[in-house]
């Protein structure tokens, strides 16, 4: 029997692009069961808002689940599709495809993936006021003034655990050793300001990827890796690093391909996974059926070899290639002027004409 997969088309343009794509990929797989989850939440304890029981079970019987972008209700399917399912890396690939605009002279040969923790870091979703933490001194803290010296004021929680770290390190280890690259892991962190969260972070990535052979470990302080970003790209391989750097730097890898439409991303855990596209759901051309539907087609390639299709993604993904390489049909962040249905169209039509 083949697979099934839930779709959850998110929220503004977002669904513009997922729609066109899941129409695509029902024609090039029609053995693949698609469900769309029931997107409604219960209230719990307090104000916390969890997915309702329906919409988890239609999650849980998917293989994968294909995530538009949400800024709405669809969080609640977001969060359970991370924490519920515990899906610890984020894969984010940024690789450069000929005939796009990027704004490097030289963008050739960029083709390097940041694995992001998924789960932990400031995203634990701990805040509080800074009244609480008058006990510090009892725990310690390695630098700035007591909190009680910054007067009224916030706090958020950043947690690195070790079991975390392992975990997402040794993914990102056997991502460099599946890869055909430079079979190098490059940790990023601030650890100089945050050795011990931080500093966790690098010890435990340092230790796992030194017992894998055949793979070079080299890190940088996350400011100097912004910085090689945009000078060297073309050096890096897989890139791990903690949640808040990830999220922010794989926009930034985003932007050095050319734009937000065009990155791709999968998060995995190690008995689920759900793919979406690394962008947000593009609020301000929503309607405009221009939303560029690359980075979904790109995340459901990641989709398809996640589910054992890897010929069928290999020929999408080349598909997708071809399109650039001949300059049209491009939607409008990319210099053209084609909908997003044009462009899936355009996809389509080659899939099924090398078929
Ligand atoms: P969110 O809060 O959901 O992250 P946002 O507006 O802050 O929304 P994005 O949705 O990522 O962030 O959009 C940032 C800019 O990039 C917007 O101008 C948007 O139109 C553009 N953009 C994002 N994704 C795409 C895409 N796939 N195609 C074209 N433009 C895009």
């Amino acid at each position: 029997m083949d697979k099934s997969v839930a779709v959850i088309p998110g929220d503004d343009s977002s669904p513009e692009a997922i729609e066109p794509v899941v129409e695509l990929l029902q024609e090039i797989l029609p053995s693949v069961t698609w469900t769309y989850p029931r997107i409604d939440g219960n209230a719990s304890s307090g104000q916390a808002t969890t997915l309702a029981d329906k919409g988890k079970a239609q999650i849980d019987n998917a293989d994968a689940t294909l995530f538009g972008s949400t800024s709405g209700r669809s969080s609640l399917a977001l969060r359970y599709l991370r924490w519920g399912k515990e899906t610890f890396a984020n894969v984010r690939p940024c690789k450069y495809i000929a005939g796009c605009r990027s704004p490097l002279r030289r963008p050739e040969g960029i083709d390097f993936v940041i694995v992001r923790e998924n789960l932990e870091d400031l995203y634990v979703g701990i805040e509080g006021n800074l009244d609480e933490l008058a006990l510090l001194d009892r725990v310690g803290r390695t630098g700035g003034r007591h909190p009680s010296e910054y007067g009224d004021g916030n706090y958020a929680l950043k947690v690195i655990s070790e079991k975390g770290t392992r975990r997402v390190a040794r993914f990102a280890c056997e991502l460099a050793l599946k890869r055909n690259g430079k079979r190098t892991v490059t940790c990023v962190t601030k650890r100089n300001m945050l050795p011990k969260s931080d500093g966790l972070f690098h010890s435990v990535a340092n230790e796992v990827v030194g017992q894998c052979e055949g793979l070079t470990f080299e890190s940088f302080i996350v400011d100097d890796f912004a910085c090689r970003l945009i000078r060297e790209p073309q050096r890096f391989d897989v890139v791990l690093m903690p949640n808040l750097y990830g999220d922010i730097l794989s926009d930034a890898a985003g932007g050095l391909l050319g734009s937000l439409g065009l990155a791709a991303s999968g998060c995995y855990g190690d008995n689920y996974a759900y793919f979406e596209p690394a962008h947000g759901t593009a609020p301000d051309i929503a309607g405009t059926n221009t939303i560029n539907p690359t980075a979904t087609l790109l995340s459901a390639t990641m989709m398809l070899e996640y589910l054992g299709h890897r010929r069928t993604a290999e020929k999408l993904e080349h598909c997708v290639e071809e399109v650039y390489a001949a300059g049209h049909p491009l939607t409008p962040d990319q210099g053209g002027i084609a909908s997003t249905t044009t462009f899936v169209n355009a996809v389509r039509h080659r899939y099924f004409a090398g078929s």
